[in-house]
């Protein structure tokens, strides 16, 4: 029997605690394979020899990194970079984040990603591009990166599990993660009835009502898939048409377990504390003011995605919305050997194919970046 929906944390929320706590686990020394994951780029033998005879030169080994390039993300954006790098013959390292293969895991069938006749599924998509990133050369480690100093030469980053990278190029495919509304009930109930992850969350709503907020591709997308399991899904947009594609809001209008609620927008959270979970919401609309009470088991924030650069303010400009700036035509930020690809920076298309382009982009400029970087070096020796 599945958990009562509400009642157990958010898969995504579960997944991130998870490799945190793997990341944190204590060394298990009888077995080097499953080593913390900062050690990932240590040999069996390598590991071995050092754990048995030299516990210090590991702890070093395992603190610190050297790459020429270092990609920060695993989604399009990243792992396109890193074939496109490995290619080069740069060995580049992936630093995978919280979130390994990127928004692609969240969802279920990619139809518009080039090369596939059919529908596939995007966790499937994302493993066939880490696999060919591998296959070319690149190293991949579970890390999350918490500090940089992009000015710093080399450029320098710290992650989570502790240990320190440099490197003499930087490619940001750092993407974007879900917005909330910012409601104190939707922060009170994340997790006990309140999601942002239809695919992963689902689940536990068989045969049960839920509501869907937003108005673009996401939302339309979840409130689709909820159909599988929900009696009943309503979506509810704060104005009078979707921003969504028309094949998709089409396929949303002809479903007979869908609602669509116009110009309404969420305006409170209602759940039980004992046991914690939602039982109904307050909706208004936005034109007349007026409000009413609606039951649901579930709500599904879906308005939108913002780009994940709180590590760089400070170090690198942004436009509207948080985004990074590039140069036009580019995938070069302000500072020398640090760029940026996918929707990190793209306030415009944010689709796979425009971020595994960019991504390739990154990894072209980086070849050439570091090839002028050689050059001035050895004329500066000569
Ligand atoms: P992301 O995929 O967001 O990947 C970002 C990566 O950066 C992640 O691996 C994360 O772990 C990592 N990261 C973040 N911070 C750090 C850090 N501090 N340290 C290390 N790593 C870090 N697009 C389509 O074209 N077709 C679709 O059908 C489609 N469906 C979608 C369905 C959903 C539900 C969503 C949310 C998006 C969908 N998109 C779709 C959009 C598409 O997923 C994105 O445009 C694309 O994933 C962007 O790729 P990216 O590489 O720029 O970033
Ligand atoms: P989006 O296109 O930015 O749409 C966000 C929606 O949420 C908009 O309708 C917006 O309303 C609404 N919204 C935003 N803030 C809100 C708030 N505070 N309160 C209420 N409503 C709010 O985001 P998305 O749907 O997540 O899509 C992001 C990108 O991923 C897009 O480029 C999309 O094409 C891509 N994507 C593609 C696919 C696919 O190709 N199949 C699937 C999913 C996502 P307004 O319309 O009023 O602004």
């Amino acid at each position: 029997m599945p958990p009562r929906p509400g009642t157990r944390p958010e898969c995504s929320v579960h997944v991130a605690f998870m490799f945190k706590t793997f990341r944190r686990r204590p060394f298990p020394p009888q077995n080097p394979l499953a080593a913390p994951c900062g050690a990932s780029h240590l040999s069996y033998a390598k590991f071995s020899y050092l754990l048995k005879f030299s516990p210090l030169a590991l702890e070093n080994a395992m603190s610190s990194r050297h790459t020429r390039v270092l990609i920060l993300g695993s989604g399009p954006a990243g792992y396109t970079a890193a074939i496109y790098a490995a290619r080069a013959m740069l060995k580049p390292i992936v630093v995978q984040g919280i979130q390994p293969g990127g928004q692609l895991t969240i969802t279920t069938e990619v139809e518009n990603y080039p090369g596939f006749a059919k529908a596939i599924q995007g966790p499937w998509l994302m493993e066939e591009m880490k696999a060919q990133a591998e296959h070319m050369g690149t190293e991949i480690i579970s890390d999350t990166i918490t500090e940089v100093k992009l000015t710093a030469s080399p450029i320098w980053l710290k992650g989570d599990s502790g240990t320190e990278y440099t490197c003499d190029a930087l490619i940001i495919a750092t993407g974007a993660q879900a917005k909330w509304l910012g409601l104190p009930s939707e922060n009170q109930f994340q997790g006990f009835g309140v999601s942002a992850c239809a695919t992963c969350d689902g689940f536990f709503y068989r045969q049960k009502k839920v509501l869907v907020v937003g108005g673009g591709n996401t939302a339309v997308e979840e409130a689709l898939f909820l159909t599988n399991f929900a009696s009943e899904v309503t979506v509810i947009h704060r104005r009078d048409e979707f921003k969504a594609e028309r094949i998709l809001q089409e396929r949303l209008f002809n479903h007979p377990k869908i609602k669509v609620k116009w110009d309404t927008a969420l305006d409170e959270v209602l759940g039980t504390t004992d046991p914690k979970g939602v039982t109904s919401v307050r909706l208004k609309n936005v034109k007349s003011g007026a409000t009413e009470v609606m039951d649901v088991d579930g709500v599904f924030i879906a308005i939108g995605h913002k780009p994940s650069t709180e590590l760089f303010v400070g170090q690198l400009p942004f436009k509207n919305g948080g985004y990074l700036i590039t140069k036009p035509w580019s995938t070069q930020t302000d500072l020398p050997g640090v760029f940026a690809a996918g929707d990190v920076t793209d306030d415009i298309y944010r689709q796979a194919v425009t971020a595994a382009g960019m991504g390739c982009m990154a990894a072209l400029e980086t070849e050439r970046y570091l090839h002028a970087l050689d050059a001035s070096h050895k004329q500066a020796a000569e």
